[in-house]
């Protein structure tokens, strides 16, 4: 990392933290990419009161007001807001959501995810970030969770512990600064970057919490993919409020890269008509 990128990751994290501190992203957020001010507006992509936005100097599109972390503990807890979600779609294109709930069976067809992250994650400690309930992570590993939902934290950590781990009940920053450097063998952000308000600190911890061999696992919504300009504001991508952060494979690059990571696309060969990015970081050599 040269000293201009050292100092830009300095200022977004110093700025994340005083967000942290204080709960003021309701009222304001800076882009979580550059740390610049200057907004254009999505208007045809922003829901009231959710205004998606455009950094004026990078170009990563962002939710403006996100919720506090603290209301995302219960008010605006994944659950409560997955069943708000589901009614909005279902009052605004009621036959692509029956269409879409009677052929859910498709979600199902593949591998489960234990068995997908096996490849992945062979053996070690391995930490789910966003855990729920915490059945992602497969048998041969000792997991790790940090789950914001108090509800869902306690499910997992009391499985989590019956065989080693446990899961913390905290924002992700808060959760993973409780563990020592280079502790995990490998990271899982599974559908959960484009939640975190702050990613590029979540992603400098991550960094700090890996082993000089270990790996993550990211996958967030595409919002280069072809879905995306179809679909307009009806694309499974959007969800207000949980998504704050809408990544393109260059996004996530310039910041897993800026977090001192190398990023491998896994999906290159089909990414334009693919909705999520999927990716491994490895430290960079
Ligand atoms: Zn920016």
């Amino acid at each position: 990392m040269d000293r201009a990128d050292s100092t830009l990751v300095g200022q977004v994290v110093n700025k994340a933290f005083e967000v942290f501190q204080g709960d003021k992203s309701d009222t304001q957020r800076w882009c979580p990419l550059c740390g610049g001010f200057e907004q254009t507006g999505f208007n045809q992509y922003s829901v009231s009161p959710w205004r998606i936005v455009a950094c004026a100097n990078c170009d990563f599109v962002y939710l403006a007001n996100p919720v506090t972390y603290r209301d995302l503990e219960v008010d605006q807890a994944w659950e409560a807001n997955t069943q708000r979600e589901n009614q909005r779609r279902q009052r605004e294109r009621p036959v692509l959501n029956r269409l879409s709930k009677g052929t859910r069976f498709r979600l199902k067809l593949g591998p489960s995810k234990p068995n997908r992250f096996r490849i992945i994650f062979k053996q070690g400690r391995v930490l789910d970030v966003g855990c729920g309930t915490g059945n992602s992570l497969p048998s041969s590993i000792v997991p790790f969770g940090i789950e914001i939902s108090r509800h869902l934290a306690k499910k997992a950590d009391e499985s989590f512990r019956k065989i080693g781990g446990r899961c913390v009940q905290a924002d992700a920053i808060s959760g993973i600064r409780q563990f020592a450097d280079r502790h995990f063998n490998g990271i899982l952000l599974h559908s959960f970057l484009e939640h975190e308000t702050n990613p590029l600190p979540l992603l400098v911890e991550a960094q700090r919490v890996l082993d000089e061999k270990g790996v993550v696992y990211v996958r967030v919504p595409n919002f280069s993919s072809v879905n995306r300009r179809v679909m307009g504001h009806n694309w499974c991508g959007f969800r207000y409020p949980d998504h704050v952060n809408y990544f393109t494979s260059d996004t996530l690059r310039r910041m897993a890269r800026l977090s001192g990571f190398d990023m491998h696309l896994l999906n290159w060969g089909n990414l334009i008509f693919d909705d999520n990015i999927k990716v491994v970081l490895k430290k960079a050599r």
